[in-house]
């Protein structure tokens, strides 16, 4: 008999009525004999099967990389040109058959197919075209400014070698464009790579990894191991070379101790608590719609989201009646019908974690403008797009990471005020200034403690494949996107020449007492960097160099 277990949990754990089943029997189902378990892949807003795919077990993730790796040598081999030209061909693929992933995404998620195409597909479209065609210029050898060494006849280069494998772990809430972006960056500089999905968005995953075998990736270099975390986990102990780990912050933590264990680097790209800060002279339209998109889109299921607004006393009641009105507009509903600007939560458990978010807030004082609930839905993980006001940072809602469709409003009086209230988080990833004076603006955004900080916008610049994505503090470490994504992805090797080798270094052995001299010398005059300095060294240079002459002679 095959245990089918269903091991999404987080979405289905004690939550609707239409997801009873947490452990099939299934005798006789109709997954391989070696998988002892499956995901199965659920809708959250309609509780319909969309699939199911096989937990990969330790050593099926060993074994996935070792393939790789087996694999990686060759394509390092190829020219970036030949490794643009399979991923442009699997960006046709994906162009060729994009409604049908949107659909797919829509499906595993919860999200509106709208937001599937303009939020996961068309960012990665761009994204592959970018580094198909950038890789090689991004990488390209750099020769390094050495100083008064390249008056020795000195000189260095830094050259960028692939990693070998690396594995990428992902989270639910992009389930395409964070594997995918990630995935084209490691193949463009030359790695191997083993991907591992979030266990509620398998299938989106495994669609990656078809993408690129149908456009001639060679066999075994992208491997998709569907499972949950122990998959992970099993991921980081199976012999690669680096983690691109994106998730929440717990995990990362995890993810970071195993990977240091193991004495491989890691990047952890993780939660958010976004502050949105409203000055006085904004332009009050534009911020209210973007505080509203930026609070909903994906059902706030964003690590940059809206999660914090700021507003300044003078504008707060105009904003807020704005912001709310705005969002009476929108349309729930399942994400793959046309119209619908939110869908359901990804999951029934994120969905409790909005709830006892909101619920904390109340009974502390503050007070829902809009929504708030689940809108009497009894099907699918729906909440509502929730405004709230009256709030302070004594609330579950201001401090941690809420991960849901809630705006929460508060007031400042001061630009010091807003900016000590931005920066009172532990997290740090992303955050917005909204002013007409740009300059203003980016005064403040320098002081703002975010891996990026906008001026004027909101979420959208993980859809820029060109700019670097990461946090600070709690946020993660290190890069994804742009040349310092790429960066994290390969590494710097340094080549350094010696084009007069004849004349035989001062510093060689023996340590005389002319060698002492001059080495005191070299402290007093070469280390201030200036050539002037260190030529008026040059008399005791020649005498240690006649000195060494004569070692060589005898
Ligand atoms: P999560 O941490 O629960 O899971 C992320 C991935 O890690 C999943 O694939 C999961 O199976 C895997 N995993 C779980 N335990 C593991 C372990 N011990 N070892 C290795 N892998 C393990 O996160 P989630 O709920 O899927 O995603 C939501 C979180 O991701 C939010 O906090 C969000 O802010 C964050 N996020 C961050 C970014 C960013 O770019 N900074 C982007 C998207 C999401």
């Amino acid at each position: 008999m095959i245990i089918c277990r269903n091991l999404a949990k987080a979405r289905h754990d004690d939550a609707e009525n239409f997801m009873a089943t947490q452990i099939h029997e299934a005798a006789g189902a109709r997954e391989q004999a070696t998988h002892m378990a499956e995901i199965i892949s659920y809708d959250p807003a309609t509780g319909a099967e969309v699939g199911r795919a096989p937990v990969a077990t330790a050593g099926e993730v060993a074994r996935a990389v070792e393939r790789a790796r087996a694999a990686q040598a060759a394509w390092a081999a190829l020219s970036y040109a030949e490794r643009g030209h399979v991923v442009l061909r699997a960006r046709a693929r994906v162009l060729d058959e994009m409604d049908a992933i949107a659909n797919l995404i829509s499906r595993e998620s919860g999200k509106p197919v709208a937001e599937a195409l303009m939020m996961e597909l068309v960012p990665t479209l761009d994204l592959m075209q970018f580094f198909a065609r950038r890789t090689a210029r991004l990488l390209k050898a750099e020769q390094i400014n050495i100083g008064q060494y390249a008056l020795m006849g000195r000189s260095s280069r830094i050259v960028y070698k692939p990693l070998g494998v690396v594995g990428i772990i992902s989270p639910w809430n992009f389930p395409w464009a964070i594997p995918l972006g990630e995935v084209v960056m490691a193949l463009m500089a030359g790695n191997a790579v083993v991907l591992k999905p979030s266990e509620l968005t398998p299938l989106v995953g495994l669609k990656i990894g078809e993408v690129f075998q149908s456009a001639g990736l060679p066999d075994g270099l992208l491997a998709v191991v569907t499972g949950e975390g122990a998959t992970g986990a099993a991921l980081v102990e199976a012999g690669v070379d680096k983690i691109m780990f994106t998730g929440s912050v717990a995990t990362g933590r995890r993810v970071a101790e195993a990977a240091a264990r193991k004495l491989i680097p890691c990047v952890l790209e993780l939660g958010g608590k976004d502050p949105m800060i409203v000055f006085e002279d904004a332009n009050l339209e534009a911020a209210a719609q973007a505080a509203v998109w930026g609070a909903f889109a994906n059902a706030g299921q964003a690590c940059a989201s809206v999660e914090r607004c700021y507003v300044h006393e003078r504008i707060a009641e105009e904003f807020t009646a704005r912001v709310v009105e705005l969002t009476r507009t929108l349309k729930q509903d399942v994400g793959t019908r046309e119209g619908a600007d939110i869908g359901a939560m990804s999951s029934a458990r994120q969905r409790e974690v909005v709830e006892s978010h909101v619920r904390d807030a109340l009974g502390r004082g503050a007070r829902v403008l809009v929504g708030g609930g689940r809108g009497g839905r009894e099907k699918g993980s729906f909440h509502e797009p929730t405004v709230v006001d009256k709030v302070d940072h004594s609330m579950v809602l201001m401090r941690e990471e809420t991960f849901g469709p809630v705006l929460p409003l508060m007031t400042f009086r001061t630009e010091e005020e807003a900016i000590a209230r931005a920066n009172d988080s532990p997290y740090g990833l992303t955050a917005s200034v909204w002013t007409r004076d740009i300059r203003r603006g980016e005064r403040v955004a320098e002081r703002l403690e975010a891996g990026t900080v906008m001026v004027n916008e909101v979420l959208y610049t993980h859809g820029i494949a060109q700019t670097p994505w990461g946090g600070v503090k709690s946020s993660g470490i290190g890069r994804t996107h742009g040349r310092q994504g790429l960066l994290e992805l390969v590494s710097a090797r340094h080549i350094h020449v010696n084009r007069l080798a004849r004349l035989h270094d001062l510093w060689w052995f023996n340590y005389t007492p002319r060698a002492a001299e001059l080495f005191r010398g070299f402290a007093r005059r070469f280390t201030t960097g200036s050539p002037l300095q260190t030529s008026l060294l040059l008399p005791r240079m020649l005498r240690r160099f006649s000195e060494r002459r004569g070692k060589k002679r005898h």
